[in-house]
C-alpha cells in the first residue's frame, strides 16, 4: 500500500471558509489542537466572493429591527419549512457575531455617525447587512485568517511552536471520513500537488466544506463546490435533509459569455437598481405572491420612495425573496420579453450616478469591466438565474452542530435545516459565524467528554486509498473507459435540464434514469499519468460526490409533490400545508458501507417537524401563519380564539 503520511489531532475541521475558520478559532480557543483542511489555497473559499454583507439585527440603520423580526423575516423566506430553533439561535446570535469581529480587526463600512452600516437586501425588512462595500466576504476571512495568525502566535509564545494548536492543510482534499464502531475517528485525504496520501487521527470532524454548485451547468460556485463535505458524510452514515431545495440566485450574468453565471449581488438592487424586461418594463410588480401580498410597493413611486425611507413607503418587489424573483425572470423570459441572450436587464446605471456606483459596488463595477468590458455606471446587465446555494445538507443538532455519527459535526452551507426552503441573501455569513461558533464548540466539548478514542481501523485506510487509487485502473471488466470530463458535462447538462429551476415528474424520473446510467459508467472512469499533478484524477475523485449528491437532490425533488422556495413543480405549482411539516431525509442504503461501489444507493424518507415553540409561533400574525400551517397545527396558535 501507497506510504501515508500520519497526523494526530483533536479536532480536523475541513473547509477553511467562514464557518471552517470559525469552528477553529472556538476549538483553539478551548485549548484544543485544531487541523485545518481545505481543498483550495488557504484563503480561497466562497466565503471571500460575498459580496453584499451579513445579516444581523442591529438596528443600526432602522431600530425598528430586533432579532424577532430577523427571525420572521428568515423563517418567511424559507416558507416556514426552516428549523425554527436555528433560526432562533441565528437571529439571536448573530449581532453578537458581527461585534466580535470588530474586536478581532475587521472595518465594516460606517454610518454618519460612526457606527457599522447596514445595507437593504431581499427578504430583510430593514437594512440589515453590514458589510464592507461589495467585498463583505472578503473581510470576514481576512478578520478571522488575522485571529488564527494571533492565535498561533500566542501558541508560539507558550511552546515554541508556531502550529503547536491550529495548522493548515491547504491544497489538500479530504477524499473519506474514517470511523470505527460508529464513531469518528479520522479522516484521510491527499496532497493535490504531490498526490500523497495524509491521514488524520482525530475523534471529531467539522465539515464546513460548503455547496454542491458545480454539479449543474450555470453556477455562481467555482471549482471546489463539489458537494464533498455532503458526500462525506453520507458516506459516514449521517443523514441530509431538504435537498430539493436549491437557490437559484436570480441575477447571475447571461451575457456576455466571458462572465456567464457570475454573480451580481444582490446589494446592486438593495441600493436602488431595478429590473426590466426587454419592453422596459420594471416586471417585478406584476408578480409579488400572495403570500406577500400587501407587504410589498405596488407602484414604482412607492418602491422609490423606500428606497429614500424606508418607514414612509413598502419595499420595492424587485427585494422580494429570490425564490420569487429567479421565477419571475423565467417566467419573463418564457413569456418572449427576455433578452436576446434569455435574460432580463437590470439598471442601476440610470438610476444614480457613476461615482455613487462605483464607491458602493467597487468589486462589480472593477469585475464586469475587466472580465467582460460591462460598465455597470453606463450600461444595464443581462441577468438571469444561476445556480448559487443549497438549502439542503447535513442534519444536524441546532445548539452543538453534531450529526447523528458521534464525533461528526456540520457548519455552513454544508449543513442543512437553517435556511428552510429558500435562504435570504446576508443571512449565509451571519449564519456560519452563529453555527461556525456553536459546531467548534460542540467539537471541543465531545472531544473533553471521551474517555478513549476511537482507534483508527487499518483496513479502513486501506479501502480509502483504493478507492482513490481506483480512476487510475482501467475498467478490469473490458468495458470502455469513461472520461471524467465528458461525465461531468452530462451530469451538469442533466441537472440543469431536468432538475433545474422549474421541475416535473416526468423530467426528473428522466434524470433519475440519466443518473443510473451515469452511476454504473462512474465505475468505469479511468485517468492517465500518475498522481502529480493531475487535475483528471482530481475531477475523477470529485465526481463521484457529485453524483451522489445529485441522486439525493432528484429523488427528493419527486417526493416533494408540491412548490416551495427553490423546488418548483410544474405539475405541483401551489404550496401543499401537508408537506411544510414534512422533511425529505436522505441517507445510503443499508447504512454507512458501501459495499465497494463508487456511488452507493441512496433512499429518501420523509421525517416530520418538530412544531415551533408556542412563544415563537405567537411572533406571527393568525393571517400570516394559516397560509402556510394546517387546520390543526393552527389550533395551537393565540390568535386562531379570536
Ligand atoms: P465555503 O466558504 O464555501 O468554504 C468551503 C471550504 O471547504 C473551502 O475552503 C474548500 O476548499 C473546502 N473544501 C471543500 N471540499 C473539501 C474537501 N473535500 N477537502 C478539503 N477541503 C474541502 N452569502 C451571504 O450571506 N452574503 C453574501 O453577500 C453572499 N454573496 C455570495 C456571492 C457569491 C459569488 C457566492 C458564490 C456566494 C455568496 N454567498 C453570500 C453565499 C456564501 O458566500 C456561502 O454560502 C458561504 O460563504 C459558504 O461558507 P462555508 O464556510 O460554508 O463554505
Amino acid at each position: 500500500m501507497a506510504e501515508i503520511e500520519r497526523h494526530d489531532y483533536d479536532v480536523v475541521v475541513i473547509g477553511a471558509g467562514g464557518a471552517g475558520l470559525r469552528a477553529v478559532i472556538e476549538a483553539r480557543q478551548r485549548g484544543l489542537r485544531v487541523a485545518v483542511v481545505c481543498k483550495s489555497l488557504f484563503g480561497k473559499a466562497h466565503t471571500v466572493m460575498a459580496e453584499g454583507g451579513c445579516a444581523a439585527a442591529m438596528g443600526n440603520a432602522n431600530s425598528k429591527d430586533s432579532w424577532q423580526v430577523h427571525f420572521q423575516d428568515t423563517m418567511r423566506g424559507g416558507k416556514f419549512l426552516n428549523n425554527w430553533r436555528m433560526a432562533e439561535l441565528h437571529a439571536r446570535e448573530a449581532p453578537d457575531r458581527v461585534w466580535e469581529l470588530e474586536t478581532y480587526g475587521a472595518l465594516f463600512d460606517r454610518t454618519p455617525d460612526g457606527r457599522i452600516s447596514q445595507r437593504n437586501f431581499g427578504g430583510h425588512t430593514y437594512p440589515r447587512l453590514a458589510h464592507v462595500g461589495d467585498r463583505t466576504g472578503l473581510e470576514l476571512i481576512r478578520t478571522m485568517q488575522q485571529k488564527i495568525v494571533s492565535l498561533q502566535q500566542e501558541d508560539f509564545a507558550e511552546t515554541g511552536d508556531h502550529e503547536a494548536r491550529i495548522r493548515v492543510f491547504a491544497e489538500c482534499t479530504v477524499t473519506e471520513l474514517l470511523h470505527t464502531d460508529g464513531a469518528i475517528a479520522g479522516a484521510f485525504g491527499y496532497w493535490r500537488e504531490s498526490g500523497r496520501f495524509v491521514l488524520f487521527s482525530a475523534p471529531a470532524v467539522v465539515l464546513a466544506t460548503g455547496g454542491i454548485g458545480k454539479s449543474y451547468k450555470v453556477t455562481s460556485n467555482s471549482w471546489e463546490y463539489t458537494g464533498d463535505g455532503h458526500a462525506l458524510a453520507l458516506r459516514a452514515g449521517a443523514a441530509l435533509i431538504n435537498m430539493e431545495f436549491i437557490q437559484f440566485h436570480p441575477t447571475g450574468m447571461v451575457w456576455p459569455p466571458s462572465v456567464k453565471g457570475i454573480l451580481v449581488t444582490e446589494g446592486v438592487r438593495g441600493d436602488g437598481g431595478v429590473l426590466k424586461n426587454s419592453d422596459g418594463k420594471r416586471f417585478m410588480f406584476d408578480y409579488i405572491p400572495a403570500v406577500f401580498k400587501g407587504q410589498y410597493a405596488e407602484t414604482e413611486d412607492e418602491a422609490d420612495r423606500w428606497l429614500a425611507d424606508n418607514d414612509s413607503a413598502r419595499r420595492t418587489p424587485d427585494l422580494l425573496p429570490r425564490d420569487e424573483v429567479a421565477r419571475a425572470i423565467n417566467a419573463e423570459v418564457k413569456g418572449g420579453r427576455g433578452t436576446e441572450h434569455g435574460g432580463v436587464y437590470l439598471d442601476i446605471a440610470s438610476r444614480m450616478p457613476a461615482e455613487e456606483i462605483v464607491r458602493r459596488l467597487p468589486s462589480m463595477h472593477h469585475q464586469f469591466l475587466e472580465l467582460a468590458d460591462v460598465d455597470i455606471t453606463r450600461e444595464q446587465m443581462e441577468v438571469g438565474p444561476t445556480c448559487h446555494y443549497v438549502m439542503g445538507g447535513i442534519e444536524v443538532d441546532p445548539d452543538t452542530g453534531s450529526s447523528s455519527v458521534p464525533g461528526l459535526f456540520a457548519a455552513g452551507e454544508c449543513s442543512g435545516g437553517m435556511h428552510g426552503s429558500n435562504r435570504l441573501g446576508g443571512n449565509s455569513l451571519s449564519d456560519l459565524l452563529v453555527f461556525g461558533r456553536r459546531a467548534g464548540l460542540g467539537a471541543a466539548t465531545y472531544v473533553e467528554s471521551l474517555t478513549r478514542r476511537p482507534p483508527v481501523d487499518p483496513a479502513a485506510v486501506d479501502a480509502a486509498a483504493a478507492m482513490a487509487l481506483a480512476p487510475f485502473d482501467p475498467p478490469a471488466d473490458g468495458s470502455p473507459v469513461e472520461n471524467p470530463y465528458t461525465l461531468h458535462l452530462e451530469l451538469q447538462q442533466v441537472m440543469h435540464d431536468l432538475v433545474g429551476i422549474i421541475r416535473t415528474d416526468a423530467e426528473i424520473r428522466s434524470a433519475l434514469d440519466a443518473l443510473e446510467r451515469i452511476r454504473n459508467r462512474i465505475e468505469s472512469v479511468a485517468v492517465e499519468g500518475h498522481r502529480q499533478f493531475n487535475p483528471g484524477w482530481h475531477l475523477a475523485v470529485d465526481l463521484r460526490n457529485m453524483v451522489l449528491v445529485s441522486e439525493c437532490v432528484a429523488k427528493a425533488a419527486l417526493l416533494r409533490t408540491e412548490s416551495r422556495g427553490g423546488h418548483t413543480r410544474d405539475d405541483h405549482p401551489d404550496m401543499d400545508p401537508t408537506w411544510r411539516n414534512t422533511l425529505l431525509v436522505c441517507s445510503l442504503v443499508g447504512g454507512p458501507d458501501t459495499g465497494g461501489r463508487v456511488v452507493p444507493d441512496v433512499t429518501v424518507a420523509p421525517e416530520p417537524q418538530v412544531p415551533m415553540r408556542p412563544d415563537l409561533f405567537a411572533l406571527f400574525d393568525f393571517g400570516e401563519v394559516a397560509k402556510y400551517y394546517t387546520d390543526a397545527e393552527l389550533a395551537g396558535h393565540p390568535g386562531k380564539a379570536e
